[in-house]
């Protein structure tokens, strides 16, 4: 491949409204002169900028690592099956109590099953703080952190693969797992696949990529402090849980669930996202949604050794519950519906 740099980068995703904020070039960029400018009023911003320095445009140095890590830049990957390859379908749940569970908490059994028996060190993941909502890339380590964490992050644009940097880099953890959203997860795979030596690192030290379904997430500053602060009066710190069923619902700490057509929401939605057309996560080693199962389960798609190994073990460590309770018609007409997005 001819050697691109963050110049190819912004002209083919950051300037075309492509970018998903996954945040993988920033991570990856030697250099450290990429980085996400703060949100400002309009929401965040829609992509990374640079320094102005780049090993390559300045100084000549071979480099091209942002453009190799870019899910989205380059050729995409043409025609692939709605819900992609699988070894196993399961509706699934943690074996122990998870209270601030999506689904079935499995996502959150099968990662602390590993931590636990040491197959990963740590996970690369969104959390996000309690008084404000605000969502924040993060490594966790620790099993009983993990699952305080447990729950997703529907106003998650942040730069989730930055923190990859910070768990390889500087502080050496060579077997990782990565969560994430579609976007997230190709480029974990992107970087975990490629030959070239400046991402080697990352790509040896990525152990495991759980993948969420998605169909859309929302800019934090238009949906928290926009769409419920400011236009519904609601405290981000008053929500106990987000969750989207044909509209957003969020419940409260005193129970109400406020419900917010999702045609209301439109404006929250990012550019990037409008142009995303994976569903089920079809790069990840298992990929986790709660369409499919039965209330209080989790559909997990297993698709490669690597998966079922993982999948495998927290059941054989107890931790992990599954089942054939699953139905994946209606994952189906989801990534059907995005699909048609890229049409
Ligand atoms: C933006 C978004 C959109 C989604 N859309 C759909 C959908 O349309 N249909 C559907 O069936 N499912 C969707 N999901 C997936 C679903 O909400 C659950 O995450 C999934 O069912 C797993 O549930 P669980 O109880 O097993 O996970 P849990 O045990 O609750 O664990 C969830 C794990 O994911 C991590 N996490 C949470 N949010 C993020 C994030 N934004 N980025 C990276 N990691 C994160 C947490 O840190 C935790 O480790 C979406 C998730 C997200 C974040
Ligand atoms: S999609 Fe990810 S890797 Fe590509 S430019 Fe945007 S943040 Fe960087
Ligand atoms: S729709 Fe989901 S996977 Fe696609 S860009 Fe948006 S957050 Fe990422």
């Amino acid at each position: 491949m001819t050697e691109r740099s963050y110049v190819d980068l912004k002209r083919e995703v950051w300037d075309a409204g492509l970018c998903a904020r996954c945040g993988a070039c920033v991570a990856v960029c030697p250099a450290d002169a990429l980085f996400f400018p703060p949100a400002g009023e309009g929401g965040s911003p829609l992509s990374p900028a640079s320094s102005g320095y780049c090993k390559r445009e300045t100084d000549g140095v071979p480099c091209g690592a942002c453009y190799r890590a870019c899910p989205r830049a380059g050729d995409r990957i043409p025609g692939r099956s709605l819900l992609g390859e699988s070894r196993a379908v399961v509706a699934a749940r943690a074996a122990f109590p998870v209270p601030r569970k999506q689904s079935g908490g499995a996502v959150t059994a099968i990662l602390q099953s590993a931590l636990e028996e040491g197959t990963i060190d740590a996970v690369v993941t969104v959390t996000a703080d309690p008084w404000t909502l605000k969502p924040r890339s993060a490594v966790i380590t620790d099993a009983g952190v993990l699952a305080a964490h447990a729950g997703s992050r529907y106003n998650w644009q942040v730069p989730l693969l930055a923190a990859l940097k910070d768990a390889v880099v500087e502080r050496k953890y060579r077997n990782i797992a990565v969560v994430g959203v579609p976007c997230a997860v190709q480029a974990a795979r992107t970087i975990r696949e490629s030959d070239l030596d400046l991402l080697r690192p990352f790509a040896r030290s990525i152990r495991l990529i759980i993948g969420l379904f998605c169909t859309e997430s929302f800019d934090y500053a238009r949906l928290v402090e926009g769409a419920l602060r400011r236009d519904r009066r609601i405290e981000p710190w008053t929500v106990r849980r987000l969750d989207v069923k044909g509209a957003l619902e969020a419940t409260l700490e005193d129970g109400t669930i406020v419900s917010i057509p999702l045609a209301e929401l439109a404006s929250c939605i990012p550019a990037g996202c409008t142009t995303c057309t994976d569903f089920a996560a079809l790069d990840a080693d298992i990929s986790a949604g709660a369409v499919g199962s039965p209330e209080g389960l989790t559909t997990l798609i297993v698709r490669t050794p690597a998966g079922m190994g993982f999948v495998n073990r927290a059941i054989a460590a107890g931790a992990l519950e599954t089942s054939d309770e699953v139905a994946l018609a209606p994952a189906e007409r989801l990534a059907a519906r995005k699909a048609a997005r890229g049409t």
